[in-house]
């Protein structure tokens, strides 16, 4: 299939109606590996987005009053439907974010196991009986929904991002308004739409895309808001949490990351390469999991680069409807500028291109002309703290590796960043994965495990990678209010 065969023209949902923007006005989508206008997408602003918020409103206390049940089969309804149109979701998503297809094919895998498991877990959300102190007294707990709530996602997982708040949103009885980033809004209208035909009433879900300002500020302002569940980067989050205070609305806050990926000596080093590979250089290293820098105990610091670079040598780039592409291009110009800046300073610095370290000229079999927007899978060895790479997110394809010569350093040089998102850690001593994992200063550690994101556990982060968690019950209970109700007999 050509991309062209799925450009798409969306349009957003608001009160269960497929609509275009009051203006008619209309941004163009465009594939980041190609420049092709691949799509487009509503401009719409504070009138779209009081709109849907008083549809998701007026939805509410029907959908609220719905057995979790008959929420369930709504959601379920949902997740089959993405499934069973899971080509076309994923050809959409590579042709507005870039990722290897095979990679768009699992997220919208990935996606609909977030909506299967909220749907499951929702019917299991109960309350609580507590002891009382009076005979004459009985206390009750119950879990309601908090109300009408808004999704703001990234560009990186133009769909899980969304069915990882929306799934848990509605299983528990709350009504929901996402917008999309701009750079990756046909996703979510293509989902909107599906929404709609699988059975999610008018109001439940709405969906509103255009520059964010104006949505964001129309969101705070209305009355009905009571939570706001973001994933994005740490800046943004912090205007969040500052939009928020004036109204005291609730926030959950999926911000930016800066893993580290430590091997110890006693790792089974095929493995801990295995591991870096999966999490160095999936989404072209834009995952906020991404492993950011690599710890390795000095004893094995040249067999695990030797190995890392041989196993390097067979990840292609290219743009990612190509068949056999293992990372696509960056998102932006200013993303590719980023990561050559962090490359530049580390080799100014001293450290030593290995692997890379350059723009990729990739060849389109297609004979279309590509944007120059490819890195090379690089990797740098002598890399010293200070540097912007061990200190920022690289958000590329870019793997810098440091020493350590004892266990209390690695942890000590593994904490010492603002973010605490995800951590790795690769040994073959139990004793020291606990004790290490233990002192992590992260929300999501992977234990010789590079992959640990997954429907059924919490996702989410410490220190300034934000709060508040996805998955698991855990984020089912982001979207209930505790009431406690103290009976008198
Ligand atoms: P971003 O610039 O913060 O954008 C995220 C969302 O916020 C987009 O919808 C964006 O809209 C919107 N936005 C931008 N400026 C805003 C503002 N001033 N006020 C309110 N909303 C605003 O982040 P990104 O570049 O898309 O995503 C990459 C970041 O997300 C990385 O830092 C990554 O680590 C993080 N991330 C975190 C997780 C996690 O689970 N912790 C998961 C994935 C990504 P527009 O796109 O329309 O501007």
């Amino acid at each position: 299939m050509q991309l062209d065969a799925v450009s798409s023209h969306g349009k957003m949902l608001i009160r269960g109606v497929l609509q275009e923007a009051a203006s008619g006005k209309r941004f163009e989508v465009r594939n980041p590996a190609t420049d092709e206008v691949v799509g487009s997408a509503p401009s719409a602003g504070r009138e779209e987005t009081i709109a849907a918020l008083d549809a998701a409103a007026a939805a509410f206390p029907e959908w609220r009053d719905r057995p979790a049940s008959e929420r369930a089969a709504v959601l379920l309804a949902l997740a089959q439907g993405l499934r069973a149109d899971r080509e076309r979701f994923a050809m959409v998503m590579t042709a507005e974010q870039g990722k290897p297809l095979a990679e768009a094919r699992g997220e919208v895998e990935y996606a609909a196991t977030f909506l299967e498991w909220a749907a499951e877990e929702g019917k299991r959300l109960g309350g609580e009986i507590i002891p009382a102190n009076s005979a004459a007294k009985r206390l009750l707990v119950l879990a309601r929904p908090v109300g009408v709530t808004a999704a703001i996602t990234p560009w990186n997982f133009p769909l899980a991002m969304i069915t990882r708040k929306l799934g848990s949103a509605l299983a528990v009885g709350c009504t929901q308004v996402v917008k999309p980033a701009e750079q990756t809004p046909l996703s979510a209208l293509a989902l909107g739409a599906l929404a709609r035909d699988a059975g999610v009433p008018p109001g439940v879900l709405n969906v509103v895309t255009g520059e964010p300002v104006p949505i964001v500020e129309a969101l705070f302002a209305h009355r009905v808001l009571r939570k706001v569940s973001f994933t994005g980067s740490t800046e943004v989050g912090r205007e969040l949490m500052r939009r928020a205070a004036d109204r005291v609305v609730r926030l959950s806050l999926e911000l930016g990351g800066h893993a580290p990926f430590i091997v110890f000596a006693d790792a089974d080093l095929d493995r801990a390469v295995a591991g870096a590979i999966a999490s160095k250089f999936r989404n072209a290293g834009q995952t906020c999991i991404c492993a950011n820098r690599f710890l390795v105990e000095r004893s094995v610091h040249d067999a695990f680069v030797e190995r890392l670079a041989a196993a390097m040598s067979s990840l292609t780039v290219g743009p990612g409807d190509v068949d056999g592409i293992s990372i696509g291009p960056l998102i932006d110009d200013a993303a590719m500028r980023k990561v050559e800046a962090h490359v530049t300073e580390a080799r100014d610095g001293g450290a030593q291109v290995v692997v890379g370290g350059r723009r990729a000229t990739p060849r389109d079999p297609r004979g279309r002309s590509l944007a120059d927007r490819f890195f090379e899978p690089t990797l740098l060895t002598g890399v010293r703290p200070g540097m912007r790479c061990t200190i920022e997110e690289t958000f590329g394809p870019v793997a810098p590796v440091q020493v350590f010569d004892s266990e209390a350093q690695a942890i000590e040089l593994a904490n010492d960043t603002p973010y605490g998102l995800a951590a790795y850690l690769y040994t073959g001593d139990v004793g020291r994965l606990w004790r290490v994992a233990e002192r992590l200063d992260f929300g999501v550690i992977g234990a010789n495990d590079a992959l640990p994101s997954t429907a059924q556990a919490p996702f989410g982060g410490v220190k300034q990678s934000g709060f508040g968690r996805e998955g698991g019950h855990h984020g089912l209970r982001e979207y209930i209010d505790l009431r406690y109700i103290s009976l008198g007999l």
